[in-house]
């Protein structure tokens, strides 16, 4: 399959790998931002392909991971409301709040729907006038377009029984969040691909030359990652600091001003708090006066209160790239898809997902060096 195929190939993946190793003189440490990343790279055994001396940590690019509790807390409150369709991507259901999830409302006998898409929802809302219908709008820049989209219909159709429960993110003020704690190892960074094809990676040179950080936009296939990870290890050898683009099949510096601008239109930025992470500044999207009187927080008197709730869960530290899946505690023993204890064990594009998938059988991680054991 074009584009697939030729991005497989193991022996140019190798090939990279052998030049990594060529190149690598010192330690370096690594952070993809994407959850997709992440399941790619431990799918595909990426890291293992690597010497030793490249540590390569999973950043907090997973949009259900970061959904912060008091969202799904105030998505359960909406959801629990008479004549309340509540629509949510499916991964968000099993994620715990303080009362539950959306699932276990679902189970008391709230009307909650899996949907694919914010079109979706407003297609329900369409079917039936007679009820309010909410979107849980989770993600980063490659989702928030649909949203903007489906409000924007909403609103040249005068649809007035849809409604929007925001909780989307941006990428680079969580990047800037990252470097900027005092704890931080990240010596370099492979930006996401789609989020890039839709923003762009122009808002990343500042970033790339304030802090003196390599930050290479980056696909999803195995090919994609080991040249990106290339990339960025030469530039780090090399004592640069750029904005590289590995992506180019699908990504151009401007990315999509269409997207751009209906996000403008309907967004304003904010403030926003992550799960386990805590508020970032002017991380997230909030919808512009214009479009608030489609805003379900407003619509049904819904206040969300910063709540973090005590677990064992150390999804924040996985989250930082302080930890490994792998180095909690719970990890396939109290926590797993089955049981989560938290959204990165019950996401698919989750970092402890996907060691649970792919690694449950190691025995052994050091966070900061890596090295890995796979039990026989
Ligand atoms: S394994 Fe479970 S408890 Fe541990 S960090 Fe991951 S989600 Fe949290």
């Amino acid at each position: 399959m074009k584009y697939i195929d030729e991005f497989r190939d193991p022996t140019t993946v190798h090939r990279f790998a052998d030049a990594i190793t060529r190149i690598t003189t010192r330690p370096w440490t690594i952070m993809e931002i994407c959850g997709g990343q992440t399941h790619s790279i431990v799918r595909h055994g990426i890291d293992r392909l690597l010497p030793p001396s490249v540590n390569l940590l999973h950043g907090p690019g997973c949009p259900v991971c970061v959904t912060p509790a008091e969202s799904i807390d105030t998505a359960i409150a909406i959801a629990g409301e008479p004549g309340v369709i509540f629509c949510s991507f499916g991964d968000m259901l099993r994620v715990p709040g303080q009362s539950g999830s959306l699932l276990t409302a679902k189970a008391r006998g709230a009307d909650v729907r899996i949907v694919y898409s914010p079109l979706d929802a407003l297609r329900i809302a369409r079917e039936a006038p007679g009820q309010e219908v909410v979107f849980f709008a989770i993600g980063f820049e490659t989702t928030a377009p649909a949203t903007a989209m489906a409000v924007a219909q909403a609103a040249r159709d005068r649809i007035h029984n849809f409604s929007l429960l925001v909780s989307h993110v941006l990428v680079p003020p969580a990047i800037e969040a990252l470097l900027d704690a005092p704890d931080n190892q990240v010596q370099g960074f492979l930006a996401a691909g789609h989020v890039c094809t839709i923003m762009g990676y122009w808002e990343y040179e500042p970033i790339s030359g304030r802090y003196r950080v390599p930050i290479v936009v980056t696909g999803f296939e195995p090919l994609d990652l080991m040249q990106g990870i290339y990339f960025c290890i030469r530039q780090l050898e090399e004592g640069r600091a750029e904005v590289e683009n590995q992506y180019g099949r699908s990504v151009r510096r401007d990315g999509n001003r269409t997207a751009q601008e209906l996000m403008r239109r309907v967004f304003t930025v904010q403030p926003q708090r992550w799960r386990g992470i805590g508020e970032i500044a002017a991380s997230g999207l909030g919808l512009t006066a214009e479009y608030a009187r489609y805003d379900a927080r407003l619509r049904f008197g819904q206040t969300s209160t910063a709540a973090e709730y005590p677990t064992e869960c150390i999804a924040g530290t996985i989250l930082r790239g302080l930890k490994k899946p792998i180095d909690c505690p719970a990890f396939a023993r109290r926590c797993t898809p089955e049981r989560p204890l938290g959204a990165t064990m019950v996401s698919s594009e989750g970092a402890c997902a996907a060691y649970y998938r792919y690694r449950r059988h190691a025995t052994r991680s050091v966070a900061s060096g890596i090295a890995w054991e796979a039990s026989p």
